[in-house]
C-alpha cells in the first residue's frame, strides 16, 4: 500500500500516518520524500489494514493498495529517478554512462595496480575486483579474500576510483565493507534474502546481478528485499540468462537487453549491463556494449586485463585496456545520440 501525502501536508502529518501504520497494524514504513510530494509505503502484510481510515487522515491525499511484489523501487509507486553518488560519481538517469571495469579475479597487488591504472587512463570510473570469488569448481583460483580487498582499496585510493567487489557470503558483508565502497551480490545469490538483507545494512550502495535464470519480477523483487532495509541505492545488473537450447553453443549466456527499457519503465533504479559474463567472448564486448547502452543503460560492467590469456578467471571474455577505451569512446558517443534524440521511454 502507497499513502500519498498532499503537497502542502506538513511534518506532523507525516508523523501521524506512520505512527498510525506502526502503532495499530505493527507494519514497517518506508518514508520517500519527493521534491513535491511524501509517499509513505508500508512493508509487510497488509491484509488487514484499512485504506479507507487512512486515506481520512489530516494531510492525505490518498492511500491505495498496490499489488505488485515489489513496490518500494516501484515507478508507480514513486516517480522520481534515483541517482547514486559514490566518491563523486553519480549513477542514474540524466547523467554519462558509468564505466565499471577492472579484473574478474584480483590476482596480486602489482596486478590490480597495474589495472586500475590502465582502466582509468580508459575512461573508466570505477574499479572492480573479485576477492571471494563464486566458482563452480573448488579445483578452481577462489580468490585472494581479504588481501585482495585491501590491494583493491589501495588501487581505487591510487587512481580516484570507487571500487566493488563481490560478498559471497553474509560472514563476509562486513569485511568486504570494510574496504570498497560498492557491495556487489552476484548472480548465483540473487535468491539470497538473507546476504542481500545483511549487505543493505551496511549502507553503502549495492549492485545487485540478475540470476540467469530469473525473471524481471523476481530480480526487482529481491532488490526490494534491500529496500525495505532503507536502503535504496541499489545498481541492477543485466549480466545475461540461461541460452536456451543450442543457443549455448555460441555464448556463455543469452545478454537479456530487452531487460534495459523494461526495467527502466518498471522501476526508478539505475540499470547497467556486464557484456563481459553475459556472452563469455571477448570479441563480442565491443558490439553488445554498443547496443547496451543504445537501449539505454546507466553503464557498464566490463572485465579488462593487460594479459587477458594469462588471467586466473575469465580469460576468454577479459579484453585489454586499449579495447575498452575503444568501447568507452564509442559509447559515450551513443549516450549523447540518446539525449539528443530525447526518445528514450
Ligand atoms: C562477477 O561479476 O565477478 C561475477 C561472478 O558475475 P556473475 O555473478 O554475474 O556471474
Ligand atoms: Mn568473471
Amino acid at each position: 500500500m502507497a499513502v500519498v501525502m498532499k503537497p502542502g501536508a506538513n511534518e506532523e502529518d507525516i508523523k501521524r500516518v506512520v505512527r498510525f501504520v506502526r502503532e495499530r497494524y505493527g507494519l514497517r514504513v518506508d518514508v520517500s520524500r519527493g521534491e513535491f510530494q511524501t509517499v509513505i509505503g508500508l512493508i509487510g502484510n497488509e491484509d488487514r489494514v484499512d485504506f479507507e481510515q487512512l486515506a481520512a487522515l489530516p494531510g492525505v491525499e490518498r492511500a491505495y493498495r498496490i499489488t505488485s511484489p515489489y513496490r518500494l523501487v516501484s515507478r508507480n509507486f514513486f516517480p522520481e529517478n534515483r541517482v547514486i553518488e559514490v566518491k563523486g560519481v553519480k549513477i542514474g538517469e540524466g547523467n554519462v554512462p558509468v564505466f565499471i571495469a577492472g579484473p574478474c579475479a584480483i590476482e596480486s597487488r602489482e596486478q590490480i595496480f597495474r589495472i586500475a591504472r590502465e582502466v582509468h587512463e580508459a575512461g573508466a570510473n570505477i574499479l572492480r575486483g573479485g576477492a571471494f570469488k563464486p566458482r563452480t569448481s573448488v579445483h578452481s583460483f577462489q580468490g585472494l579474500g581479504e588481501k585482495g580487498l585491501e590491494y583493491l582499496a589501495g588501487a581505487g585510493e591510487e587512481y580516484g576510483m570507487p571500487t566493488v567487489s563481490e560478498v559471497r557470503s553474509e560472514k563476509h558483508v562486513e569485511l568486504v565493507a570494510k574496504y570498497v565502497d560498492i557491495l556487489q551480490i552476484g548472480a548465483r545469490n540473487m535468491y539470497n534474502q538473507d546476504l542481500i538483507e545483511e549487505a543493505a545494512k551496511q549502507k553503502k550502495p549495492i549492485l545487485l546481478k540478475r540470476n540467469f535464470g530469473a525473471s524481471i519480477e523476481e530480480f526487482l523483487s529481491f532488490a526490494e528485499r534491500a529496500a525495505a532495509q532503507g536502503n535504496k541505492d541499489i545498481i541492477l545488473c543485466e549480466r545475461g540468462v540461461l541460452p536456451i537450447g543450442r543457443g549455448r553453443q555460441f555464448t556463455r549466456y543469452s545478454l537479456d537487453l530487452s531487460a534495459v527499457p523494461v526495467i527502466r519503465k518498471e522501476t526508478y533504479l539505475p540499470i547497467i549491463v556486464d557484456p563481459s559474463h553475459g556472452t563469455g567472448r571477448r570479441d563480442l564486448i565491443y558490439s553488445m556494449s554498443k547496443a547496451a547502452i543504445a537501449a539505454g543503460a546507466h553503464g557498464l560492467m566490463i572485465e579488462a586485463h593487460y594479459n587477458p590469456d594469462e588471467a586466473l578467471s575469465d580469460g576468454p571474455q577479459m579484453i585489454t585496456p586499449k579495447e575498452l577505451k575503444r568501447i568507452i569512446d564509442v559509447c559515450k558517443r551513443i549516450y549523447a545520440v540518446n539525449v539528443m534524440e530525447d526518445n528514450m521511454p
